[in-house]
C-alpha cells in the first residue's frame, strides 16, 4: 500500500490512510479523503475554501481514475456542487461518459442527490472583487459582468493564489491504484476555463500495472505535455520511477511560449516508491506520504528539479 498527496490534503489524508488500512479499495479510499479536503474552508484552493472565476462564480473541477480498469470520471467547471470528486466518481460508475461540464454536470449532481450550494467563501468574494474593481473604470463597473472579459484576463488571472489543487495517488492492499484530484481552479479564471485537474493524462493518470501521477499548479503547461500520462507511459516503456518523472519534467521545460509557471509532479510506482518534483518554483513544496512501514503519515519537502 501507499498513499501520496500534496500539502493541501492534510484534512483528508488521515481518512484515506484509515480507509486503506481497513481494506477499502483505492478509488473509494481516495475519494473519501479528498471529500474532507473539499469540505474544509481552511483549504484555500479546493471546494469551500477555493476561489471564484472572473465573474465571481465558483466553478470546480475534479477527476477520478481507476488504475486497474483505467476507467475515468471527471467534472469540469461545475457550479454549486460539493463534493466534486465524488460527483466525478458517479460519472465514472453510472454514465457511459468520461467527463461532464458546467450545467450538465450540475444537472447530473441534482439527479444524483448532491445538494446545491453557492460555495463562495466570504474572504474569497472580498479579495475577488477588490482586485477586479481596481481594474475597471466606472462605466465598466456599472456594466459588469456584461462586458468583454478577455481584456482583463491576463492582468488578473492568478495561478499563484491557487497553490494547490489537491491530488491523491494511492495503491490499496489488493494492488489496485487510483488517482483523484479536486480544485476550484485558478482565481479570476475566464468563466468555463478548465485546468488540468479534470483532464485525464494531463492532471492525473493511473495504471495499476506501472504507477500513477498527478500534477499541480500550471495546468496550462501540463495539458500541453500530457504530463501525468507521460510519467506513467515512460514507466510502461521500461523507465524506472525516477527516470520517468525526470523525462516528463524535461519535456515540460521545453515549452517556451504560452503561459509558463510552476509545476509540481507527484508520482508513485507499483512497487511502492514515490517522487515529488517541483519545476520552475521558487521553493520546495510539501507533500504527505504514507506506507505501511510508517507509524504515522509524514510531511516531506519536494525536490527542486534541475534539468
Ligand atoms: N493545476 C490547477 C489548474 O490548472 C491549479 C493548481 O494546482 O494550482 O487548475
Amino acid at each position: 500500500m501507499i498513499l501520496l498527496a500534496n500539502c493541501e490534503a492534510e484534512p483528508g489524508f488521515f481518512h484515506s490512510v484509515t480507509a486503506l488500512k481497513a481494506g477499502t479499495g483505492a478509488v473509494d479510499a481516495l475519494v473519501e479523503g479528498i471529500g474532507h479536503v473539499e469540505a474544509d474552508p481552511a483549504v484555500r484552493s479546493v471546494g469551500y475554501g477555493g476561489w471564484p472565476n472572473m465573474i465571481g462564480e465558483m466553478e470546480c473541477d475534479a477527476g477520478v481514475m481507476d488504475g486497474t480498469t483505467r476507467e475515468v470520471g471527471a467534472v469540469g467547471a461545475v457550479p454549486r456542487t460539493l463534493p466534486v470528486a465524488r460527483l466525478a466518481r458517479e460519472v465514472m460508475r453510472r454514465l457511459p461518459h468520461v467527463m461532464l461540464t458546467g450545467a450538465g454536470a450540475r444537472r447530473f449532481a441534482d439527479e444524483s442527490g448532491f445538494i446545491s450550494d453557492e460555495m463562495l467563501h466570504p474572504d474569497s468574494a472580498r479579495v475577488w472583487w477588490d482586485k477586479l474593481e481596481g481594474l475597471l473604470d466606472p462605466a465598466q463597473r456599472a456594466a459588469f459582468p456584461d462586458l468583454p472579459l478577455a481584456p482583463f484576463s491576463k492582468a488578473i488571472t492568478d495561478p499563484e493564489r491557487v497553490r494547490d489543487t489537491t491530488v491523491f495517488l494511492g495503491r490499496d492492499s489488493g494492488g489496485d491504484m487510483a488517482a483523484v484530484t479536486s480544485t476550484s481552479g485558478w482565481a479570476w479564471k475566464y468563466p468555463g476555463r478548465l485546468g488540468d485537474s479534470p483532464i485525464p493524462g494531463a492532471g492525473f493518470y493511473a495504471d495499476s500495472r506501472f504507477g500513477a501521477a498527478a500534477c499541480t499548479h500550471t495546468g496550462e503547461m501540463t495539458m500541453r505535455s500530457a504530463t501525468a500520462h507521460a510519467v506513467v507511459h515512460a514507466m510502461q516503456l521500461g523507465l524506472d520511477l525516477d527516470q520517468a518523472v525526470e523525462a516528463a519534467a524535461r519535456d515540460l521545460l521545453t515549452l517556451e511560449t504560452g503561459f509558463l509557471g510552476e509545476v509540481v509532479i507527484h508520482a508513485i510506482d507499483a512497487t511502492g516508491r514515490h517522487r515529488v518534483v517541483n519545476l520552475l518554483g521558487r521553493a520546495p513544496v510539501s507533500y504527505w506520504i504514507w506506507t505501511p512501514e510508517m507509524a504515522e503519515p509524514e510531511r516531506r519537502l519536494s525536490e527542486q528539479f534541475q534539468s
